[in-house]
């Protein structure tokens, strides 16, 4: 045996060149190891899905041929180290030369980049083949300009010619979101999520014995999610069947009625690479021809999704990472309310987006940003344990794609990098856009007194604490004419009403 090649468990992409050839001399990896499943706490959805997928993907490439040692959580021989079972299998195997591809945490990337340094053998890295833009494309494309995804997403569609008409976009606007933006209606029909049903007890039986500690709810017996390169693609046909028409209006859209509403579910499948955007975007491309002009929005929002926010994304990471983690504009400290791990509160909009989070790990762009991530920041949570949180909480959460959004886009720790004003809002969004504010203890409506909604007097609060950071943004100078217009008493009691719901923040 002469190379190992290193497979990381986010790297399950069975089309990449690696395996367009069998080689009897080349020995695949990949190893379930205990610090990477409990260095924050992760949802027991998380931990399964990922341990079911790579043992998937390590069978399906034996049956193809190709030799693969696998180190399972339970094994005997697994030293739950990187290091460790690298230098036993050099050993054993008398390997002369380390393979790997690029791995999309900053921290393994270093990793493996100083344990190169350590092996006394060649060591070689490849592309992951998964992304369509370069790491540093992002970074390179701004330069030292303002960074602004819109830019670069209509670099992406030019660059690749996606959604063109010669050198126009398609329909003649590049991005259709005015249109995107309703309630779904009442009465309206929503399809029951396409889910999968593995029984992944076995797994669940290991990952106890290994003592490795998680939280969520977990029906090992019937696991919904994709765990084969199949049912990624299964899913995105179902999706493109049944959701794709509603996805573009209805995507901001929230409500008790479903999980998950119009959305796809694919980001699992996606992030663990058993599927890839370029395919993804091919077939969406392919399916609109089916479809009428009418429903471009959706086809457009969907796309960029993928190609635009969550490509951008991705060179946000690598263009500001490892500062990016410390990152704590406002310089928050307090801790996340004790129902973000119970689901156990009055407030209805938050009792559902983060039940259905503990139930099936997930929820829906719009609940992670205006419901979760608008409170947190409200409440005026350290950065560090709402990262630990979301990173915890979501089966397709990695660090990459899951700090962006929370710190960035959702908490406004990098000052603006990343958004052009915070996501924050009173119970006024909320309302506007769910059915939740009306099977609520509390009231809408209302700023203090009793029952009034936490997010009113929350949001006038942190937009009075936060003026000397904030006033100077011209996009938050309408909101703050309105609080200098404010009476005094009216403000005082809205202060007192925020103070009274921040004390009592784990009681809601
Ligand atoms: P759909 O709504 O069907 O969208 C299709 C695809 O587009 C997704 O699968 C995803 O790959 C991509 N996409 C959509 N929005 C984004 C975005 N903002 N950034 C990057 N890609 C995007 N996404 C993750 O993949 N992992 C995370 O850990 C994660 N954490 C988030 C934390 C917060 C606070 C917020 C506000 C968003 C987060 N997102 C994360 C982005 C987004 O919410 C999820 O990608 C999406 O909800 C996944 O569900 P879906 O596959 O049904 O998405
Ligand atoms: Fe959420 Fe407030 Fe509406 Fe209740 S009233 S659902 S807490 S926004």
């Amino acid at each position: 045996m002469k190379t190992l090649r290193l497979i990381l468990g986010d790297q399950l992409n069975e089309r990449h060149s690696w395996f367009a050839d069998k080689d009897d001399s080349v020995l695949y990896v990949l190893m379930e190891i205990k610090a990477e499943s409990d260095y924050v706490k992760h949802h027991i959805q998380k931990i399964l899905g990922f341990f079911a997928a790579m043992r998937s993907f390590s069978e399906k490439i034996e049956a193809d041929g190709h030799r693969v040692k696998y180190f399972k959580i339970s094994d005997k021989d697994n030293q739950h180290s990187f290091e460790k079972n690298i230098k036993s299998l050099i050993k054993k195997h008398n390997i002369k030369k380390l393979e790997y591809q690029e791995a999309d945490e900053y921290r393994l990337d270093h990793l493996l980049k100083s344990l190169s340094g350590k092996l006394n053998i060649e060591t070689r890295v490849f592309s992951s083949e998964h992304f369509i833009a370069e790491r540093n494309e992002v970074a390179d494309f701004f330069g030292n300009k303002a960074y602004l995804m819109e830019s670069f997403y209509q670099h992406m569609r030019k660059k690749h010619n996606i959604l063109m008409d010669g050198a126009k976009p398609e329909g003649g606007s590049w991005n259709y979101d005015q249109q995107n933006r309703k309630k779904i209606p009442k009465g309206m029909e929503i399809p029951e999520p396409y889910t999968f049903q593995y029984d992944l007890s076995l797994i669940k039986e290991e990952i106890d014995n290994a003592g490795l500690d998680y939280f969520g709810n977990a029906d090992e017996k019937n696991f919904i999610w994709p765990i084969y390169r199949n049912d990624g693609l299964k899913l995105l046909r179902e999706f493109i069947s049944n959701n794709l028409k509603n996805f573009g209006p209805y995507q901001d859209a929230m409500g008790e009625k479903s999980w998950s509403n119009f959305h796809s579910r694919l980001s699992f499948a996606l992030n663990l690479k058993m599927i890839s955007p370029v395919e993804v975007i091919e077939i969406i491309e392919e399916a609109y021809e089916e479809l009428d002009e009418e429903h471009l929005s959706s086809v457009e929002g969907f796309i960029r999704q993928i190609l635009g926010w969550r490509e951008y994304m991705r060179g946000i990471y690598w263009a500001k990472m490892p500062a990016y983690e410390k990152e704590n504009f406002f310089g928050f400290s307090n801790s996340l309310p004790k129902f973000f791990w119970t689901g156990k509160t009055n407030m209805k909009c938050l009792e559902h987006s983060i039940g259905q989070s503990l139930d099936f790990a997930y929820a829906h762009h719009i609940q992670r940003l205006m419901v979760t991530g608008n409170f947190a920041l409200l409440m005026e949570c350290d950065p560090d344990e709402v990262d630990a949180w979301y990173l915890g909480v979501y089966i397709d959460a990695i660090q990459w794609v899951e700090i962006t959004n929370t710190r960035g886009m959702s908490q406004y720790a990098d000052g603006g990098l990343l958004s052009s004003k915070p996501y924050i809002s009173s119970a006024n969004y909320i309302n506007k856009m769910s059915a939740y504010c009306g099977n609520c203890k509390y009231d809408h409506k209302i700023k203090y007194g009793e029952n009034a909604c936490p997010f009113n007097s929350l949001y006038w609060n942190f937009l009075d604490m936060q003026k000397d950071k904030l006033k100077g943004n011209p996009r938050m100078g309408m909101m703050y004419n309105l609080l200098n217009k404010m009476d005094n008493q009216e403000k005082s009691k809205i202060i007192e009403q925020a103070n009274f719901y921040l004390e009592n923040r784990d009681n809601l």
